[in-house]
């Protein structure tokens, strides 16, 4: 049996059926719905359950607490209805960006590279073309589980059928350790869904853009990068990778290339533990120390949750607007 949902405001309306999360069942039906992390952990796609009710199922109590339940919140990447529902996204529904349905998809593994440490690039050729933007990212099943795991693409949105993942390994994680760095091999077919995720060129500024990637978190900034290069859609851009020592950092020489290439695009790697003739420290400080003011200036930032945390910090420090920050955090699934 399935539930129809109707979104107020916007003439988006879909079916959902038994057991299927509202968000899974709102971007197949080509409906946008204002989401990130779609595991529960972030909370960008609470709704308002206007009419009817849910069953939350495993929205966890950090991202949706009791008050929250009781005023008729929702997850809408967790809850599933349980009747006919009205919703109403907290968050902005019209970003401006043209979105692109959720679907799934195979693919058969045609690179698969170690490109730093515990660091790989996979490289997947779909069957069918992904219409996707710069930034989002998929969810690949991880075989025999039937779970998903969330991975950038670092290919420009006009590459639709090769899609590029660079993936850190996770010390006894299900998809990394058990998989994605033992027993997955060229050759392999794989299932994924996609496209996800809101992380985008949004703004079309006059004022220079930071790009900020720690570790893995280089893979939508490249996406977005060789885009907007594409493009021409960003004057000036500066992008950092930080990691710990050399043995860190990939795609060094393309990006060096890159700017040799480009007048207005500009590439920091910096590293924390280790001297070099480039720059050393935390990239949030580098950052800073780079620039005097960041007024009017936006923020890509990609990673780890707590490089995140500095960045922003370190950004409205030197007077960036909080609504220029854009951010998407590589959060463990809960
Ligand atoms: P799991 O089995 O999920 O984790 C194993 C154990 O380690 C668990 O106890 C878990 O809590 C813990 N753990 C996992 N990660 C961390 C961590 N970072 N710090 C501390 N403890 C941790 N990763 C990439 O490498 N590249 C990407 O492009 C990328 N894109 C992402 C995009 C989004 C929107 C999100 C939400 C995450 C992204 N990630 C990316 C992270 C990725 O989805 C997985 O969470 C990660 O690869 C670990 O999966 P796993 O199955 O190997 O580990």
């Amino acid at each position: 049996s399935t539930h129809r949902v109707e979104i107020k405001g916007s003439a988006d309306a879909f079916d959902v059926a038994d057991g299927q999360p509202i968000l899974d069942a709102a971007l197949r039906a080509g409906a946008w719905i204002p989401h990130s992390c779609t595991q529960g952990t972030c909370g960008t796609c609470k709704l308002k359950v206007l009419c009817g009710s849910v069953d939350h199922r495993e929205s966890p109590e950090y991202t949706l607490t009791g008050a929250e339940r009781a005023d008729d919140l929702a997850l809408a990447c967790m809850a599933t209805p349980q009747s006919d529902l009205v919703v109403e996204p907290t968050g902005a529904v019209d970003d401006g960006v043209p979105h692109h349905p959720l679907r799934d998809y195979l693919g058969e593994v045609v690179e698969l590279s170690d490109v730093a440490a515990n660091t790989r690039r996979l490289v997947v050729d779909l069957d069918e073309d992904m219409a996707f933007n710069a930034g989002q990212y998929c969810e690949l099943i991880v075989p025999g589980h039937g779970v998903g795991r969330q991975y950038s693409m670092a290919n420009p949105p006009g590459e639709q059928r090769r899609l590029e993942f660079h993936v850190k390994r996770t010390p006894g994680g299900l998809a990394t350790d058990g998989w994605i760095f033992d027993s997955l091999a060229v050759g392999d077919r794989i299932d994924l869904r996609g496209p996800l995720g809101q992380f985008n060129l949004v703004h079309q500024q006059a004022e220079p853009a930071i790009l900020i990637g720690g570790g893995t978190g280089l893979a939508p900034l490249k996406s977005i990068v060789r885009h907007a290069l594409d493009r021409e859609l960003v004057p000036e851009m500066y992008l950092y990778h930080g990691g710990r020592g050399r043995a860190d950092l990939y795609d060094v020489e393309f990006f060096t290339d890159l700017a040799a290439q480009h007048e207005h695009f500009h590439y920091r790697p910096a590293l924390s533990d280790e001297s070099w003739d480039g720059a050393t420290g935390l990239v949030t400080d580098v950052v800073v120390g780079d620039f005097r003011s960041c007024k009017g200036m936006s923020a890509y930032l990609c990673g780890p949750p707590a490089m995140i945390d500095a960045a922003v910090k370190s950004l409205k420090r030197r007077r960036m607007a909080p609504r220029l920050i854009f951010r998407e955090e590589f959060t463990p699934a809960a």
